[in-house]
């Protein structure tokens, strides 16, 4: 993935100034949580973060970058800064245990000492139960750092212990205009149209992301399956690229149809509200096409956890379905 710097991502701005601002007055929490996906930059934002607080000459807007504690930050091996990641799926309690053994000791450089908890959604239950007594009773000049894509999935007993940082999501629009201004952009068609890329969020996860997909043949695949899914549901029969989806894409497919049929159901009730006389979707039929949707994702989240399957099947068992609803 293109490594954006956090004055590249303009959401992050605020989040990152209003933490700095804490530190700089003097006035901050031991724990902090990051309800900020790793999509739009979470993880940086925490790394940044720890290196404002480790820093010697913290000014009003940052990190001094020059002190040696933010030099040995770049070169990445400051001895007082602790990253953990989830080990598979999970952060497991041994992770958790070693780093608030390591939180113990001294600060080599005399400072604080700064722990990261990157996808802390993915502490397990012994792990999380771990690092409740640390996240109560941190110790003198300790600050840990809790970054989640899903806040939700947190014990409730570790987010009332921390401080979460205010954070707004950027809109759609506003990522649009970061895509553009990163030159990644499709180019306007020959009527001068702009084609609208964010469709796709929700199925890559986020902006970069979807910076990510521009720039590699990615995003070209998801448009190819979304047009291929509006072929297929129209005829009855799968079409092109659905006919041969590998194990590794069935995935994207399948998030694709999901929006497709919402945006199916969300077109119809527009078209209602702009042509009274216009023949519309009837609610129990609404309601059938957004109970499809619903199987298409639940298999997505099966998929994650199967190692093959029929793709071309299934792919063909959701066209049918559709069918049967709509003729
Ligand atoms: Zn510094």
């Amino acid at each position: 993935m293109s490594d954006y710097q956090i004055d590249q991502l303009p959401w992050l701005a605020d989040p990152h100034q209003r933490f700095v601002d804490q530190y700089y007055r003097g006035k901050s929490s031991h724990a902090h949580l990051f309800n900020i996906d790793k999509a739009l930059g979470g993880d940086k934002l925490a790394k940044v973060a720890a290196q404002a607080v480790l820093c010697q000459h913290l000014t009003p807007v940052g990190a001094c970058g020059q002190c040696k504690s933010c030099l040995l930050l770049t070169a990445g091996n400051h001895p007082d800064l602790y990253v953990v990641e989830p080990d598979g799926n999970q952060i497991k309690v041994d992770q958790i245990r070693q780093l608030c053994k390591a939180l113990t000791q001294t600060a080599q450089q005399g400072g604080a000492r700064v722990a990261i908890i990157i996808n802390a959604e993915r502490l397990n239950l012994a792990a999380a139960n771990a690092l409740l007594k640390t996240l109560e009773e941190p110790g003198d000049d300790v600050v840990l750092i809790l970054q989640t894509n899903t806040s939700a999935q947190l014990l409730a007993t570790i987010t009332s212990r921390c401080q979460t940082l205010k954070f707004v999501k950027p809109t759609k629009l506003a990522i649009h205009d970061w895509l553009s201004e990163q030159k990644l952009l499709p180019a306007a068609n020959s009527e001068g149209k702009m084609h609208d890329v964010t469709w796709c969020l929700s199925v890559v996860g986020g902006p970069l992301a979807l910076a990510n997909s521009l720039t590699s043949q990615h995003y070209q695949q998801l448009l190819t399956f979304r047009q291929d899914w509006a072929q297929s549901l129209k005829t009855g029969h799968l079409s092109n690229s659905l006919l041969k989806v590998s194990d590794q894409q069935i995935v994207d497919a399948l998030n694709v149809l999901y929006l497709y049929l919402r945006q199916y159901v969300l077109k119809s009730n527009k078209i209602k509200s702009n042509n009274a006389n216009h023949q519309t979707l009837n609610p129990v039929f609404q309601a059938k096409i957004i109970e499809l949707a619903g199987r298409v994702m639940n298999m997505c989240h099966k998929l994650e956890t199967m190692p093959s399957v029929n793709t071309q099947a299934l792919c063909q068992q959701y066209v049918l379905a559709f069918r049967q609803l709509t003729y």
